[in-house]
């Protein structure tokens, strides 16, 4: 696999150079992190920057699309004069600039208050689950008219034609679709599509996989598992959130009303990369401990893991591409050091790619 850094449009020159430091060679790819207050008319001056960089390199790059402008998609608010619509047409704009290949990286989960799921009664949550993974399927359709040059996808012959006379909107982005974690904000808002794998199956689309939101989903159906039997020798991986260890979360618990049981994705890390290997492009590579906000994006082996790395780099190494998505890392660089440091000391297998 190859190994890079995350960066943002501040300071990739920078992490770059760092980065081909700490690895030794040329990294192979980056991903760049657009947050909301990217999305200005400067954007498109920006992004020409970006291209100039690019230019003599042989870097695979990713753009984090921020979540908020895609709900102009998703609410259905098209009309010219919402922000948002305005905000993702910008970056749309914008992206055009940069002349390669480029995927976009999408969380299209659905967020919602934590109060609100919580008060409904699990059988409503499941239809409503239904008709929201209906509603994505259709949104991705949308998304990718606007981002992508379609070609990489397996598309309805109508989305094609509409795509090709469309053609000053093909931006050749491939769209890769980011599974989410348990939940969103500070606790207060929680994601309820998207977790397990078997929720994509109706949309087409290559993923990015996330082992850090991973490892927060599976460790929540451990947790219950490991309250019932106290001698499972995990136990003692538990440490974090201990008094909230028997926290039955509705939108976690409504999905083995779904799936009849613990989603087979989310049994385990191995599990879930078995199942979604073939459809990942991308990885996300950090730590997590436990089930919260504050508990991923962990620098790897920093604290209390719940991830055994070993285990993971087995499944994982020969994948093309990997970035190192550590939580505050665009505010420091050590976070990304660190990791790559103790990849590179313990699990060398994972870098056999790199001189190729
Ligand atoms: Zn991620």
């Amino acid at each position: 696999m190859h190994i890079g850094p995350t960066v943002d449009l501040r300071n990739y020159e920078k992490y770059y150079e760092k980065f081909k430091k700490d690895l030794g060679s040329e990294p192979r790819c980056m991903e760049f992190h657009i947050i909301e207050s990217d999305l200005t008319p400067e954007l498109k001056q920006k992004m020409k920057l970006v291209n100039e960089f690019l230019k003599d390199k042989n870097l695979a790059i990713s753009f984090h699309c921020p979540d908020h402008p895609l709900n102009a998609l998703t609410k259905a608010r098209l009309e010219n004069k919402n922000p948002d619509y305005a905000k993702l047409m910008l970056l749309a704009d914008a992206l055009k600039q940069i002349k390669q290949k480029k995927f976009l990286v999408v969380h299209q989960g659905f967020i919602a208050d934590r109060d609100v799921i919580e008060a409904m009664p699990l059988d409503v949550l499941v239809r409503m689950k239904k008709a929201i993974k209906t509603i994505a399927a259709e949104e991705l359709s949308i998304i990718n008219k606007i981002f992508s040059n379609m070609t990489d996808l397996n598309t309805k012959s109508t989305a094609d034609k509409l795509a090709k006379s469309q053609s000053d909107l093909a931006i050749g982005a491939e769209i890769l679709l980011e599974q989410s974690p348990v939940f969103a904000g500070a606790n207060k808002l929680v994601h309820i599509t998207d977790q397990c794998f078997e929720d994509f199956s109706n949309r087409n689309f290559r993923m990015v996989m996330d082992i850090s939101h991973i490892a927060l989903l599976v460790h929540y159906f451990k947790q219950n598992k490991i309250a019932k039997s106290p001698t499972n020798k995990a136990k003692s991986d538990l440490a974090i959130s201990a008094t909230k260890q028997k926290e039955k979360l509705n939108w976690m618990e409504v999905l083995k009303k779904e799936y009849n049981g613990i989603p087979k994705s989310l049994q385990s890390i191995e599990s879930y990369l078995q199942m979604a290997k073939e459809k990942t492009a991308w990885f996300h590579l950090s730590d997590a401990n436990g089930i919260y906000v504050a508990n991923e994006g962990l620098v790897i082996k920093d604290s209390k893991s719940t991830i055994d790395w070993n285990k993971i780099i087995k499944l994982i190494k020969d994948k093309e591409f990997g970035v190192l998505e550590i939580l505050g890392c665009e505010k420091d660089y050590a976070k990304i050091q660190k990791s790559l440091k103790y990849l590179r000391m313990n699990n060398k297998e994972l870098f056999t790619h790199e001189n190729n």
